[in-house]
């Protein structure tokens, strides 16, 4: 079997992250092949910068399908981009990988984070990396992405106001169940959303444009992308903008084959919904007198929007179903607990 280290480290950049193309990407003034990368940005502009790593054995089970693990990695961060509305432009790769690591595997991996990078917005440019060896075995890759806003336009968790309407991109729970499905927690659940389920834990789908023209109309005042949880997300923006939220259950979108899970396991299910991490949907807030304007933008973009709930005075998530107030114990995912 070839392996990475039979190749080398300088191989590897070459074969794998050396550019394609014979001009530079835009705002690129060095990239990939020199000791640092070299950006412009323009005057009006201001740099965004987020990161996240995939770890195996944490967030990927060993026989994971690389071009999957790959594209995940890129989406995430792009994840992380539709929740301040910024528009992605570059990012670097660090990889530490067992020597032992089949050169297919890095391959899978490479033509993953490619294919996710093609964007409606142009494509996101690899600018830079770096390849180390993982001595204790578990593979791990790390994306940082780095974007563009319009001066002070960053859409941040600290801008709902009281009456604001809460809005919900695609649904929530999937990956949860995605992920409960893999591990052959679910009984009772037939192939078609066995493999729906486990693909929206592999491949998340933020919805990035949509969440630039939200932004561009003004319309979201506070963002987040859930990806530790709904409760536990929209708490973010509930103490970061001092205010508390009302969530309607009967409003709380999902798909059909979570929706079969409910009516099979009843409302026990319901908090693991709420709770389970890696939707990587878009949760903002938005006054209430631009809600069908909202929803012409989510039929433009091809996006399924919900409205969920509201912003209301004081502290804390409350979930009410006809006017009944649930509890709800777990919020969210903590991943260092
Ligand atoms: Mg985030």
């Amino acid at each position: 079997m070839v392996t990475i280290a039979t190749l080398g480290e300088f191989a590897l950049i070459e074969r794998f992250f050396a550019p394609t193309a014979a001009t530079l990407p835009t705002g690129v003034v060095l990239g990939v092949g020199d000791d640092a990368a070299v950006l412009s940005i323009p005057r009006t502009q201001q740099l965004v910068v987020t990161t996240d790593t995939l770890v195996e054995g944490v967030h990927f089970l060993p026989d994971a399908d690389p071009l999957l693990l790959g594209q995940k990695a890129l989406r995430v961060n792009l994840s992380d981009m539709a929740a301040m509305a910024a528009q992605p432009h570059w990012y670097l790769l660090s990889l530490a990988l067992p020597k032992e690591t089949p050169l297919t595997w890095l391959e899978g991996v490479v033509n993953g984070l490619r294919q996710a990078a093609v964007r409606p917005g142009g494509e996101v440019a690899l600018i830079g990396g770096n390849t180390t060896a993982a001595p204790l075995g578990a593979r791990s890759i790390t994306i940082t992405m780095l974007g563009l806003l319009g001066k002070d336009r960053a859409v941040t968790r600290g801008g709902a106001q009281v009456g604001d309407r809460i809005w919900l991109s695609g649904t929530i729970g999937d990956a949860a169940l995605g992920l409960a499905a893999a591990r052959g927690e679910l009984t009772d659940l037939d192939e078609a959303d066995r493999l729906y389920l486990t693909g929206r834990q592999q491949l998340p789908d933020p919805p990035l444009e949509l969440a630039r023209a939200l932004q561009d109309s003004a319309y979201s005042r506070a963002a987040i992308d859930v990806s530790d949880g709904l409760l536990a997300d929209l708490g973010h923006i509930c103490r970061a903008s001092k205010v508390g939220a009302r969530l309607d259950l009967h409003k709380i979108p999902l798909s059909e084959a979570a929706r079969r899970q409910v009516a099979g396991q009843g409302d026990a299910l319901w908090p693991a919904l709420l709770a389970g991490g890696e939707d990587y949907e878009l949760l903002f807030t938005a006054a209430p007198s631009v809600q069908s304007q909202i929803e012409q933008l989510a039929t433009q973009f091809g996006v399924r929007l919900s409205e969920i709930g509201e912003v209301v005075a004081g502290s804390g998530v409350e979930v009410s179903r006809d006017g009944v107030t649930l509890p709800m114990a777990q919020q969210g995912w903590d991943h260092l607990r």
